[in-house]
């Protein structure tokens, strides 16, 4: 299952990307285009997720497959999408720029984390992304993210 969101879904673009989802959003498109007139007609492979109704017509008149989400507040968008999804974070995907996170072996993960002056992690599991330089690992904000799912009722107890 993958995904495509407009710019107004972008919180809800990386909690999908949190979970593991492949998901574009705004910064992926190289287009001039309007962003409606551009994902209109693109991505006929992924599910479109949009708060805009002319958007999401045109969507469906071509037979490609989207989603109007209603919400403004991105709890309750997760929940519009809940019976697509399954939110839970995951270290799979840069929630900055959708590439696949790479594991780091330990010899890699020693450097990195001495380059970056960031010695506690020295012990954990690492992820990285090899194109925003961006390191990945289960710490307190996990914990955070769970908490936030819990509440909203988004994951099981
Ligand atoms: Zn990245």
């Amino acid at each position: 299952m993958k995904f495509v969101c407009d710019r107004m879904l972008k919180r809800l673009a990386i909690w999908l990307r949190l979970s593991g989802y492949d998901t574009l959003c705004d910064e992926s498109f190289q287009t001039r285009e309007k962003e409606d007139t551009f994902l209109a007609k693109n991505f006929p492979d992924r599910i479109l997720l949009t708060r805009d109704k002319e958007l999401y017509r045109m969507r469906i008149a071509k037979g490609y497959p989207a989603r109007l989400i209603k919400s403004s507040k991105v709890w309750e968008q997760m929940k519009e999408i809940k019976d697509l999804v399954n939110f839970k974070p995951k270290a799979e995907r840069c929630t900055l720029c959708n590439s696949q996170l790479r594991k780091l072996e330990k010899a890699e993960a020693e450097k990195i984390v001495k380059e970056l002056g960031l010695n506690d992690l020295l012990n954990k599991e690492l992820w990285y992304c090899d194109k925003c330089k961006k390191l990945y690992w289960v710490g307190y904000h996990w914990k955070n993210m769970l908490e936030f799912l819990k509440k909203h009722g988004l994951v099981e107890e």
